[in-house]
């Protein structure tokens, strides 16, 4: 049927056309050459780093030192310089929109020019068999982007997080959504130029009635259209729940869809994409009941505290079988409470090292999920107000983890000097990649921890978290320097040491050599020049907090480097590993 309404349905096969252009599905193979030397060449450059970070934590020195060492390092610089900064005049908006980097701007647009460019390549649209031939190509490279789509979504058999050396699911999810995007132009290009190829010969209104594969294909355009719609930030953001069970099953709607549509032959990209799928959920759902599940039931029960000002939670899981669970500081989990909120898993920070033998997670309640348990907790929850000066209410629940995830690409340890930048409750990722660096700080010799909170009270959540600092430091932390600047913006909410001093106050005296507290906000660009100053080597800045922070640490990287006129020189070199809260 295919081949009696479609005449020129065996384009797909082969490689060139008697005159010497591609056929479409062979440009769907270049398509995937070219995507295929992309990942190659982000993998060397990944060896490269790494080998490079093991040499460094060896010699504990993370000076360039070899020329082809500094040769890197200043191609790296010049690339880092290039792709870091977001433009100001793009950040105006950034209240409505979030503009991206210009890296992720440019790649974004490489990819849609790779596409533009198999599109009209040797193909000038001169009559109308050119414009079933562009029509076709549409189709081919339509299809042939499933799989890198769906590789950008998967959570563990991240292949391209372990190539690129970006583990952050916000930079995948980016990537993913723009692909899709680019997607659905070139299933568009393929509607719009099937049916001129049809409106041609005044044929399009009887083919929509006899054509079942063009009904289907409209069909299918219509999923796609509605599920890229529907992942556009205010609606995801909106409720994120509904939003994913869309998503999934708007998904499966459109694979079957495009089964349907599709000639057998073009089969292959559609298969490898539910393979990929099927491969992660499956392996993913096997660690989960392997971790989770034991004969007597569920492995873990969490010990769920409301804190003081009643809208942080915080969240203890002893771990007295570890199983698969070993994490890396700066990981995340997906928790999920059964007996809570069942079938709802949401990401969280652990804010806890390996060696604390139980995961910590320190959470701000927002309006679905997390508010749920807090409800529930301060409902059923003992009341112990008056055993400690910050818990209010704490319950125990049988509790699933899934992970854990995300994380560096590359070890803090191999860095001559660690900034860390956090906001709020960004602070777990930032006290865990501190602990880390202080129990270990291989080339590390300058280590500094920026935390901007409100409430001076904010602090106090984070209590366990300094006194393990604070017993480091006594130990073995000794031969380089440490500091720990927490800016409260709030400035009334700091207690007058003449109004009489609590026990969290003289703690924090304990600590006066480590930790400061200073009213207001900071001024991130005199602190990001003045460590950078310092650096005797290659520096490594962890932001966590909103876009706006993320983005106006990269962009003050740059003009300081750009100030410096040196990018690549030994002590100005610096990476910048960004973490964002948002899905
Ligand atoms: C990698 C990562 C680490 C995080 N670590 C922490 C942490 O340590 N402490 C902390 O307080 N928060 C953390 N968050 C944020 C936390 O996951 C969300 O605040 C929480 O899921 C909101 O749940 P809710 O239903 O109560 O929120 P809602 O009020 O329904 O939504 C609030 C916001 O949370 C986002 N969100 C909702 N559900 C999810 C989901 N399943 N996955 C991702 N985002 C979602 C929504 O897009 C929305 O913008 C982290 C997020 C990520 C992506």
């Amino acid at each position: 049927m295919a081949d009696f309404i479609y005449p020129n349905s065996g384009l797909g096969q082969g490689r060139f056309n008697p005159d010497g252009s591609p056929r479409p599905g062979y440009l769907a193979k270049m398509y995937w050459a070219v995507i295929g030397a992309f990942l190659g060449t982000a993998l060397l450059l990944r060896i490269f780093d790494f080998v490079l970070g093991v040499q460094r934590i060896r010699s504990l020195n993370a000076r360039p030192k070899s020329v082809l060492a500094r040769i890197y390092a200043t191609f790296t610089s010049i690339g880092r310089v290039l792709t870091y900064p977001t433009p100001p005049y793009l950040q105006k908006y950034s209240g409505l929109v979030h503009f991206p980097s210009v890296g992720r701007m440019l790649l974004v647009i490489f990819y849609w020019c790779l596409l533009i460019g198999f599109f009209f390549y040797r193909n000038p649209i001169k009559t109308s068999s050119d414009w079933l031939n562009v029509g076709y190509r549409a189709a081919w490279l339509s299809i042939a982007q499933l799989p890198l789509i769906v590789l950008l979504s998967v959570k563990r058999l991240s292949i391209i997080s372990f190539i690129t050396g970006s583990p952050s699911s916000v930079t995948r999810n980016f990537f993913h959504r723009w692909i899709a995007r680019a997607l659905l132009l070139t299933t568009t290009l393929h509607m719009f130029y099937m049916m001129r190829y049809f409106a041609s010969f005044n044929d399009l209104v009887m083919r929509l009635h006899i054509d079942i594969f063009m009904r289907r294909g409209i069909g299918t355009w219509c999923v796609l259209a509605w599920i890229v719609v529907t992942t556009i930030s205010p609606i995801r953001h909106y409720a994120f729940e509904l939003f994913f069970a869309n998503h999934v099953l708007s998904i499966i709607v459109l694979f079957i869809a495009l089964m349907k549509h599709t000639p057998p032959y073009a089969h292959v990209y559609i298969w490898i994409a539910i393979g990929i799928y099927i491969a992660d959920v499956a392996l993913r759902w096997s660690l989960i009941l392997l971790n989770n599940v034991a004969t007597s039931g569920l492995n873990y029960r969490a010990s769920v505290s409301v804190v003081h000002d009643a809208n942080t939670l915080k969240i203890e899981i002893p771990l007295t079988s570890l199983r698969f669970l070993k994490w890396k500081p700066g990981q995340f989990v997906r928790l999920s409470f059964p007996t809570v909120a069942p079938f709802m898993a949401h990401p969280f920070t652990i804010a806890s090292l390996p060696e604390d033998s139980k995961m910590l997670f320190v959470i701000r309640a927002k309006a679905g999920f997390t508010r749920r348990i807090l409800k529930k907790t301060l409902l059923i929850g003992r009341d112990i107000e008056k055993q400690s000066d910050h818990m209010v209410a704490t319950a125990t629940y049988p509790v699933v983890i899934d992970g854990p995830y995300g994380g560096p690409s590359r070890p803090w340890q191999q860095f001559d000097t660690v900034l860390i930048v956090v906001c709020g409750i960004g602070a777990t990722y930032g006290f865990s990649v501190f602990r880390d660096v202080l129990r270990d700080n291989g080339a590390v010799q300058t280590l500094r921890l920026v935390w901007i909170v409100r409430h001076y009270n904010d602090i106090v959540t984070f209590r366990e978290q300094l006194e393990q600092i604070l017993k480091s430091c006594g130990t073995d932390a000794s031969d380089f320097s440490i500091l720990i600047q927490i800016f409260v913006s709030d400035r009334s909410t700091i207690p007058i040491p003449s109004h009489g001093q609590s026990d969290f106050d003289l703690f924090l005296e304990h600590l006066k050599d480590v930790v400061e507290v200073i009213p207001g906000k900071p001024v991130i660009r005199s602190i990001v020049r003045s460590v950078l100053e310092r650096a005797g080597g290659e520096t490594g800045i962890a932001a966590c907090g909103s876009v706006k922070l993320t983005t106006e640490i990269k962009n003050d990287v740059v003009l300081l480097d750009a100030a410096a006129n040196r990018p690549g020189s030994d002590t100005q070199k610096c990476w910048v590993h960004s973490e964002q809260f948002d899905a």
